[in-house]
């Protein structure tokens, strides 16, 4: 859980977060790029870097968002400018260089 806790000591988040309000559309970079070590449900040794979540739908929009069973990593990983870039690629690029860098 490298990865997750370099983005988290980046800013201030809450648990709260609303994705529809801060995150960009069609994006899904951090339900790609990132590794998740926790189970996922019908993913139970969670996914590796570069692996597209199963739940994330045809938008890139996380089908199980609101959800209790969604990940506490997906619940706690705050969108932030850093990690977001200006568009998907940027994202994806930090993210890929980020899980190198923590591996
Ligand atoms: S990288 Fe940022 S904009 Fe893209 S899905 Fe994740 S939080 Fe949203
Ligand atoms: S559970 Fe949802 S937020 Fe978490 S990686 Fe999968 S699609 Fe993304």
């Amino acid at each position: 859980m490298v990865l997750r806790q370099v983005i988290l000591s980046g800013s201030g988040r809450s648990s709260d977060w609303c994705r529809p309000v801060n995150c960009r559309e069609k994006c899904g970079a951090c339900c790609i790029a990132p590794s998740i070590n926790t189970p996922i449900p019908g993913m139970p040794d969670g996914k590796p870097a570069g692996v597209r979540c199963i739940h994330l739908d045809a938008n890139n929009a996380c089908e199980l968002f609101g959800q209790a069973v969604r990940p506490q990593f997906c619940v706690d990983l705050m969108p932030e400018p850093a990690m977001c870039g200006d568009d998907r690629t940027q994202a994806l690029h930090y993210l890929a260089v980020l899980e190198e860098i923590t591996r």
